[in-house]
Order: structure tokens, then C-alpha cells, then sequence
């Protein structure tokens, strides 16, 4: 998804290894494109654990401890498909383990709906910080992230996970006002 977020989850992770910290990267398994974070300016970086929903994320972390492999620092790419269960679980790394955990995901879906997870990092996150994406068309700030037909149209109904099933499907920065005229405010 066209954001500087996998690019600044590479440059804290590097900042981490530069230092000789070992930092722990999550992502969801079901962006089955690889196991890798990537960026768009063709930065990788190894993605540690690919998430299952039934993860214990905090258990996860609890057992590198057991098997004498520090963790500096947890790091998760694409957050908003986590549990809410799994949000807590970070939550619970930090407080337990005093371990800095950054997340980065999406606030809301192709229609402009929350995902439980985001709405569950709003609500018990220490901190939140915006990174700002230029709208496609006009270069407003961009808070919404719409899905694009391979014909260019916008996708106004579906679900709110695609699993990457080989379609071609393109995600595109939006401003509220291209939003509500191309997808349409409720
Ligand atoms: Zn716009």
C-alpha cells in the first residue's frame, strides 16, 4: 500500500541492528506475497514470525526470551490485520517485558471502516503517530485508502481482508474529498 510505513519500519529496524540490537519483526501471514517487509523504494527487510490469527504474540516473544535470543524491540508491518486479542498481546510485551513495540498499519478499510485492530491500538496505544500520504489526485493529505478495480474503477463493496488471491488489485491514497466523490462519505 503506497505509504512510507514499511520504509520507516526498515530504518528502525536498521537503526536497531546498527547498534548490535536485535529487533523482532511480525507480519500477518495472510499478505502471502512473501515474507519479507517491503518498501517502495526497494528497501527488504526478513520478516521474524509470519502472524496466524491464533498466535500468542506475547508468548511468541516470551519463548525467543526462554531460548536465550534477546529482543531489543518488536516491530509489526501491516497491523491492522490483527486480532483485537493480538493488539493486547503487543500491549502486553511492552508493560510485562518493558519492551518497545511499533506498529504500523491502516486506520480504516477501502470504505473508510475502522479495523478492529486499529480501533484497538486508538483505544490503548501509549502513542500515536500519523504518517502523511498525499492524495493520488490532488496532493491533500490522504486518510483514506481505497481499492482499485484492474479497470480503474473503485471497489465500493466487499470485504474488508482480500486475501491475496492472484487478482489484481491496487490500493490508492484518496483525500476526504475525492473520497466521498469517487467511493462516496456515508
Ligand atoms: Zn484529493
Amino acid at each position: 500500500m503506497n505509504s512510507g510505513k514499511s520504509t520507516s519500519l526498515i530504518q528502525v529496524a536498521y537503526n536497531y541492528q546498527e547498534t548490535g540490537q536485535r529487533p523482532f519483526v511480525f507480519k500477518p501471514r495472510l499478505d502471502t506475497k512473501n515474507s519479507k517487509v517491503l518498501s517502495r523504494i526497494g528497501a527488504t527487510l526478513l520478516v521474524d514470525h509470519q502472524i496466524e490469527t491464533s498466535d500468542d504474540l506475547f508468548q511468541i516473544i516470551a519463548n525467543e526470551f526462554s531460548q536465550n535470543r534477546a529482543v531489543d524491540c518488536v516491530l509489526v508491518d501491516e497491523a491492522q490485520f490483527l486480532t483485537v486479542s493480538q493488539v493486547d498481546q503487543l500491549m502486553r510485551i511492552t508493560v510485562r517485558m518493558e519492551i518497545p513495540v511499533i506498529a504500523y498499519g491502516l486506520r480504516t478499510d477501502f470504505l473508510g471502516n475502522a479495523f478492529p485492530a486499529s480501533q484497538r491500538f486508538l483505544e490503548i496505544a501509549q502513542n500515536l503517530e500519523e504518517i502523511r500520504t498525499k492524495c493520488w489526485f490532488c496532493k491533500a493529505k490522504a486518510n483514506f485508502n481505497v481499492r482499485q478495480n484492474p479497470d480503474g474503477s473503485f471497489v465500493k463493496s466487499g470485504k474488508q481482508i482480500l486475501i491475496d488471491d492472484g487478482t489484481q488489485v491496487t490500493y490508492l491514497p484518496l483525500c476526504a474529498r475525492h473520497f466521498d466523490e469517487f467511493v462516496g462519505l456515508k
